[in-house]
């Protein structure tokens, strides 16, 4: 393993699911230089590992051809998710265009490394209570060519096997009319795409009946505010868990009244085909599994409409370019995500049963579903 920037990095021991593939550094030496320009991210995640020894652990889930690079779908793990009590599963970069994502994941990943070197309880917590698992770069593809889908244009959020049970948005709800146009959702049963496969293997090698994930999928793009979505997106009905749902809003809420998103389900916006959270959720509950995903959805219209001119680059319909704002965008999610931290350490205090959960499903249900027929 090449070494040159610093440190060494440490592998993951843990081998149960999913292919053995070389390391990440091994990977980069044949394209680092390459990267810089194109896909700066997959540096910086390179180097936030370097710089964590042995605080983090990495594993290459996949490898992805495009152009004449091989890219790595890198997890990095902080804790042991093998042996922790429960688990926060954080994604980004599913949709490549949104490298916002990405960058918020990262930024948070290093204030946690580095509280790690100085706050003991901090620290303490990695020890067996909580594990993070990142893939902060899922579409590493996508995100060289600036694609919001893969580079076999496939959406990876609309690919999953579940059609709506209800009309979708034309095209952005999923479509199979065109490989070329946004939002295909490729064929599943035939070929499971690499990312999507890469992805399912972190969750069943971390998954058991007796681990809780929490599940972040960092997004950017829709609407003038932040948005945090509860699944299902393929039914506008109550997701099963939708009773620890409302105590994980309610839970935030009193201890962060004057927070500025919009917490609720997803179908209250629009629905489609092929999500990758309402199929890995089903999944999980089948196998007895307890993951509670949810997408962070930060809005960019606002970014525009302050910035018109990024009107005129497709990045810029996705991301804060002037910096102040992009700077503002890395720190505002920092509390959020480390509220999730703490709420999946203390899963007992939102993860309802019995007769609070149906009291819960009640305020859900008058808040939410009220118009549903
Ligand atoms: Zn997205």
């Amino acid at each position: 393993m090449s070494s040159e920037l610093g440190q060494s990095i440490t592998e993951h021991a843990d081998g149960a699911v999913g292919p053995h593939l070389p390391p990440l550094s091994e990977v980069l030496d044949q394209c680092r230089g390459r990267l810089y320009r194109r896909l700066s991210e997959l540096i910086s995640l390179e180097q936030l590992c370097r710089q964590a020894g042995d605080w983090v652990s990495t594993r290459t889930e996949a490898l992805i051809d495009v152009d004449d690079y091989r890219l790595p779908v890198v997890s990095i793990c902080i804790g042991e998710p093998t042996k922790a009590r429960c688990c926060l599963l954080l994604t980004g970069g599913i949709h490549g265009v949104e490298r916002i994502g990405t960058q918020v994941l990262l930024a948070w990943l290093e204030s946690v490394i580095e509280r790690c070197r100085w706050d003991s309880h901090w620290r303490q917590q990695f020890q067996e209570d909580v594990a993070i698992v990142a893939l902060p770069i899922v579409n590493p593809g996508g995100m060289l060519k600036d694609w919001r889908s893969n580079p076999r244009h496939v959406d990876l959020n609309r690919h999953a096997p579940i059609n709506a049970e209800d009309k979708v948005p034309f095209l952005v709800g999923g479509q199979r009319l065109w490989r070329k146009l946004p939002w295909h959702r490729g064929h599943f049963e035939q070929e499971v795409e690499a990312e999507f496969l890469a992805l399912q293997n972190v969750i069943d090698r971390y998954s058991s009946p007796q681990r809780p994930m929490l599940a972040v999928d960092l997004h950017s793009g829709f609407g003038f505010r932040d948005h945090l979505w509860i699944p299902y997106a393929y039914r506008r009905e109550p997701i099963e868990d939708i009773g620890s749902y409302m105590a994980l809003k309610l839970l935030w809420e009193r201890n962060f009244p004057h927070h500025n998103y919009a917490f609720g389900p997803q179908s209250m916006h629009y629905l489609s085909h092929g999500d990758m959270w309402d199929y890995f959720h089903r999944r999980g509950t089948q196998q007895g599994h307890t993951l509670l995903p949810l997408t962070l959805e930060m809005g960019s219209w606002l970014w525009v409409k302050k910035h018109p001119r990024q009107l005129f680059s497709f990045a810029g319909l996705f991301n804060p370019t002037v910096p102040h704002r992009h700077a503002r965008v890395l720190r505002s999610h920092l509390v959020l995500l480390d509220f999730l931290l703490a709420a999946i350490r203390n899963p007992d205090s939102w993860i309802v049963s019995g007769e609070r959960d149906r009291h819960m499903q009640q305020i859900a249900q008058t808040l939410w579903y009220r118009n549903l027929p």
